[in-house]
Parts: structure tokens; C-alpha cells; sequence
């Protein structure tokens, strides 16, 4: 479903991403793991073309999506994206925080668009939230209507950049059970988490970033009980 080969992100003479290689499947959920400031972010940012790569290709359902004459807004209209700070908009009420791409960016009618953000938010437990405001929820139901808001659009695959790290521990819960559900759901998607026993459990290939360099990838089981890098065995050994 992606395709990552040779990604390189430089920001000045200072080098974030480092020959990235890495490959999605269809429904997988792959975890990036590492240190502060080794380039998960980056990476999903590039993935989403908030940044341009310096040098190697992205492919997104076989399309290089690197390609300089691709456009941007067709390849956002597929992948869906959550921040750790949840910037939903706050002088939308959820319902119209939910719908708004799906009308403006997809050209669906507000009957219909509607009709499966309520669908949506059943789903992951806020029917009673449609006619509230952002600041009227909790940090976790906050979040949760901002992966509400970005599944509301269908995406190919969802990043989610530790969508959990400005929540109190126990919203943290809440959120995890949505991330939980859209796995099982078969939704493919890439995230970024300092939950090492959340990413241990959901994901079924972490990868473990140093210093923008994708050192080591396999199933959490491998990475968590017997990593081959020295490095990886640090850094586990500084989160667990
Ligand atoms: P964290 O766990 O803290 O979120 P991260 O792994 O997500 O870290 P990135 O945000 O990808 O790290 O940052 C990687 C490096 O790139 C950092 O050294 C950061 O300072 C640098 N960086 C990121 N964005 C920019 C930018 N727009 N301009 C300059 N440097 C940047
Ligand atoms: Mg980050």
C-alpha cells in the first residue's frame, strides 16, 4: 500500500531522515519507535507531503506520490493524519468539524456526510458529542473526534503522531481502545507512540529510528525481547 525507498530529509546541513526504506501492507499497522528528535515525525510528514523529500520516492497505492507533478490535495485526499495537539477547530461544533472535509475536499452532500459522522461517532462512543464544542470535551474525547474526523473522509492509511502524549494517563485509555478498534476494523496505519506496551500490543512491525536512520524493523515480539542492535537495547532499555 506504501512504499518508501531511500528517503532523505535534510533540514539545512542538518540530515532528519536518512535513506528510509519501508513498506506498508494493506491493513498492517507498523509503529516507528526511537529517541526524541529521531525523525518519526518527519517521516510521517513526508509521507503526508507537509515536507518534501530531498532525495529517494514515495509510492502510495503504486503511485509515486513524490513526483513533483503530483497533486498534493489528491494524495491528502487519501491518507488521513492526527497530531499529538488536537487542532480541531474550536468554533466548529464536532458534527461540523467531522464533515467539513467531506463536503469541502471529497463533494459530499450534507445529508450524507451527516449521517456517517453520527455513524462514526457512535461508533467510538461519542453520539451524545455532535452539537458540542471542542472546548466542551475532555482532552481524550477531543481526540477521539479528531481520528473520528479523519476517518470521516475513508483513507487509504491514517498516521497517527503520538496521539496520546498531551492526554492525562487516564484518557490515554480511551484513546488507545479507538486505535484498538480501527485496527481490528483492518484499517492500515502508521503511528508514532511512546506506549511501548500499547505499541507492543497493536502493531504488527515496529520500526526503531536512530538519528534518522530506520536501524531495525520487525514484529514486536523480535524488537521487544531480543533486539540486534545495541541501540535498540538502549533505548528500550531507557522507555520500559
Ligand atoms: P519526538 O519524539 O520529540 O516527537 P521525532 O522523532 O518526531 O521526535 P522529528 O520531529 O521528526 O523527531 O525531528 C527530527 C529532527 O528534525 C529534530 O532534530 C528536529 O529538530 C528537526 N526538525 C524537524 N522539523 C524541522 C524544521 N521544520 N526545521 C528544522 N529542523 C527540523
Ligand atoms: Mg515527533
Amino acid at each position: 500500500l506504501l512504499t518508501v525507498e531511500g528517503v532523505w530529509k535534510n533540514f539545512g546541513d542538518h540530515s532528519v531522515l536518512r535513506g528510509i526504506d519501508l513498506e506498508v501492507r494493506p491493513h498492517e499497522v507498523v509503529s516507528l519507535i526511537g529517541a526524541s528528535g529521531s525523525g518519526k515525525s518527519t517521516l510521517l510528514r513526508c509521507v503526508n507531503l507537509l515536507e518534501t523529500v530531498d532525495d529517494g520516492t514515495i509510492h502510495l497505492d503504486g503511485e509515486e506520490i513524490t513526483d513533483p507533478r503530483v497533486k498534493v490535495d489528491d494524495v491528502r485526499k487519501r491518507l488521513g493524519i492526527v497530531f499529538q495537539a488536537f487542532n480541531l477547530f474550536p468554533h466548529m461544533t464536532v458534527l461540523d468539524n467531522i464533515t467539513l472535509a467531506p463536503r469541502q475536499v471529497h463533494g459530499a452532500g450534507r445529508a450524507q456526510a451527516e449521517e456517517q459522522a453520527f455513524g462514526l461517532l457512535a461508533r467510538f462512543g461519542l453520539g451524545d458529542k455532535a452539537r458540542a464544542y471542542p472546548d466542551q470535551l475532555s482532552g481524550g474525547q477531543q481526540q477521539r473526534v479528531a481520528i473520528v474526523r479523519a476517518m470521516a473522509t475513508q483513507p487509504r492509511l491514517l498516521l497517527l503522531d503520538e496521539v496520546t502524549s498531551a492526554l492525562d494517563p487516564e484518557l490515554v485509555v480511551e484513546v488507545l481502545g479507538v486505535i484498538r478498534e480501527l485496527k481490528g476494523s483492518g484499517m492500515t496505519m502508521i503511528l508514532t507512540t511512546h506506549e511501548m506496551s500499547f505499541c507492543r500490543d497493536i502493531s504488527d512491525t515496529v520500526c526503531f529510528l536512530d538519528g534518522g536512520v530506520l536501524l531495525e524493523k520487525g514484529p514486536p515480539e523480535k524488537i521487544f525481547t531480543e533486539p540486534e542492535h545495541t541501540r535498540t537495547q538502549e533505548f528500550l532499555r531507557s522507555v520500559l
